[in-house]
């Protein structure tokens, strides 16, 4: 049996243990947002103005117990880099690798490390060789909003050693509405080209779908993508929120075989929006607003929309853990 998977889960914090994490919040929408990210996880919102890292790890870890999943992708987040490698300010949160090694190495049965690092960084590949020696398996990034120009030919090597120490990469697809965005041009899927004639298992995260209800839709690319890359994997993270849910039923139509199964905690998941839009019936919707567990709740949800099986166990699955 294949290992159930969550493949798309923050670890967020403001530092407070010494581990270097960091979020900003520049305004009062940011406030906001980051209220309901924490309402979601279940922690008091007034760990924003202090003691966040313990008591954000203290919920997950009863979260991912709790889920009845196997176990979980735990994300860092680096900084985004300019062109010649150096860094800017952060991405509206920075989560340093070494915070996600530790948390992890914590309970490694249950929480599989996703590191991000800038391929443009001059120790980039001294940083993922570090990082997989110490049991990292994933590579996360927001192409768009750390400026990472995955493709470019200058990154090749990166890519091959990404490939040769078995590092998926799970890159951001599509638009994005909560993190500073400095290159909207590499929310295409296309991307995560060299990547994968690299041979990277690739994963498209929110399966490239927009977050505005009039911005680009990238989901037939995708799809295209997909045919030409057998190691191309979708995740279906976020798609229960107002714009992105309107993806859901072309993504299962398109790249119904390549899904697997991510959850974005801890953006919040409520089965409203599907339910508005039809992909959902009244009685569905009312069971999975009643799971409390976040986690449980977003796999129950994923279920019910129509998601097979299947895209609990394919990343595991396609990456022999
Ligand atoms: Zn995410």
């Amino acid at each position: 049996m294949s290992l159930r998977l969550d493949c798309h889960v923050h670890l967020v914090g403001d530092g407070s243990s010494g581990d270097g994490r960091a979020f900003e919040l520049r305004t009062p929408w940011n406030r906001l947002q980051a209220r309901f990210l924490l309402r979601e996880a279940q922690v008091d919102a007034a760990y924003l103005d202090g003691g966040l890292d313990a008591a954000f790890e203290a919920a997950l870890a009863r979260h991912i117990e709790g889920s009845g999943l196997d176990g979980a992708v735990i994300l860092a987040q680096d900084v985004p880099h300019d062109e010649a490698g150096r860094p800017l300010p952060m991405a509206g949160f920075l989560v340093p690798n070494d915070a996600v090694l530790r948390f992890c190495a914590r309970d490694p049965a249950r929480r599989i490390p996703a590191v991000s690092i800038h391929p443009a960084r001059p120790d980039a590949i001294d940083e993922l060789e570090r990082c997989a020696a110490l049991g990292a398996r994933v590579l996360k990034l927001l192409p768009n909003c750390h400026a990472a120009d995955c493709s470019h030919p200058r990154h090749a090597a990166f890519w091959a050693a990404c490939a040769r120490l078995r590092i998926a990469f799970l890159a951001h697809t599509g638009g994005e509405l909560t993190l500073p965005v400095l290159r909207p041009d590499l929310e295409h899927p296309s991307v995560l080209t060299l990547p994968l004639e690299q041979g990277v298992t690739c994963i498209a995260a929110h399966g490239a779908s927009r977050s505005l209800p009039w911005a680009k839709d990238h989901v037939a690319d995708l799809a295209a993508l997909c045919r030409r890359h057998p190691n191309l994997l979708v995740d279906n993270s976020a798609l229960g929120s107002p714009i992105r849910s309107e993806a859901i039923r072309r993504l299962i139509d398109t790249c119904g075989d390549r899904i697997v199964h991510g959850s974005d905690f801890p953006v919040p998941c409520q089965p409203v929006w599907p339910f508005l839009r039809g992909h959902l019936g009244l009685s569905d919707w009312r069971e999975v607003a009643a799971v409390a567990n976040p986690l449980a709740r977003d796999a129950v949800l994923k279920r019910r929309l129509g998601f097979g099986e299947a895209s609990f166990s394919r990343l595991a699955l396609h990456m022999g853990w």
